[in-house]
């Protein structure tokens, strides 16, 4: 599933490519994917230019000249193109979205979604989340108190959207290495320390994820060089049986709350 740095690295792309653009037409292939009739959807969406863009957690949001946003969450399998349809992968599109002579094709929604909201439901969308993880209102005090008042392992709370949002399976594995914690370390077992260092990997891993545009194998462009180019800069995720970068111990996988962790047995305690 897409996470934090991947969406703003789509973010920060599509604000080059259709910031300030037209939607000239838009398709609905699976109604269940838009929360409007599809008809409906379509003239509400059609001709609005798109002002802005912007991110919350996992999720992105299209700022429309008629005031409301387009909120979209990939979820599992999602993905989007930016381009004409001959260049554009082989799959199933669920929504496309026209600007003229390319269109952003939303591709593998089957459980994302793309809502048509006003900024009063944007709240209800976003209710219920923790800060976004690179909010920089975040704090080393604040963020390690919340820490040490749970019960539940570091892998669990750095990937509970309630908590903190933005961050998944993946980056949750390369912070916990980058902070030199074992993920099944519970909360209220962290010292200060342990919560600093923890704050900072946040920052440095999604950050340092986001300058190499994220993990995302497919590009969202034709001679999109960036999307994807953290995917092989990965220290433990996907690496079991390898060896550790820093000291050479075989990389362990364990489950925690049935998730896939990936850990230095030694780097990290
Ligand atoms: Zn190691």
């Amino acid at each position: 599933m897409p996470e934090l740095p991947e969406m703003e690295t789509y973010k920060n792309q599509l604000l080059q490519l259709i910031g300030g653009k037209t939607i000239s037409d838009v398709e609905v292939n699976r109604a269940k994917s838009v929360n409007l009739p599809a008809g409906e959807f379509k003239k509400q969406v059609a001709n609005q230019s798109v002002l802005d863009l912007g991110r919350y957690g996992k999720a992105l949001f299209f700022r429309l000249s008629s005031g409301q946003r387009l909120f979209l969450h990939l979820m599992l399998g999602g993905r989007l193109y930016f381009g004409t349809k001959e260049d554009a992968p082989d799959h199933t599109k669920q929504v496309i979205l026209t600007f003229g002579q390319a269109s952003l094709f939303f591709i593998g929604l089957r459980l994302g979604y793309l809502h048509l909201i006003s900024p009063d439901e944007f709240e209800h969308h976003i209710k219920g989340l923790g800060p976004d993880a690179l909010n920089s209102h975040l704090t080393v005090e604040g963020l390690t108190k919340k820490i040490r008042g749970k019960r539940s392992p570091i892998k669990t709370v750095l990937t509970d959207q309630k908590f903190i949002a933005g961050i998944g399976n993946r980056y949750s594995d390369e912070i916990c290495f980058a902070a030199g914690c074992d993920p099944r370390k519970k909360g209220f077992e962290f010292t200060e320390d342990e919560g600093s260092r923890t704050f900072k990997a946040i920052q440095q891993v999604l950050q340092e994820a986001i300058q190499f545009g994220g993990y995302m194998d497919t590009p969202l462009f034709k001679d999109d060089q960036l999307t994807g180019s953290f995917a092989s800069k990965m220290k433990v995720h996907g690496r079991a049986g390898e060896p550790c970068q820093h000291c050479g111990t075989t990389i362990k996988m364990v489950e925690i709350s049935s998730k896939k962790t990936c850990y230095c047995p030694v780097c990290q305690k």
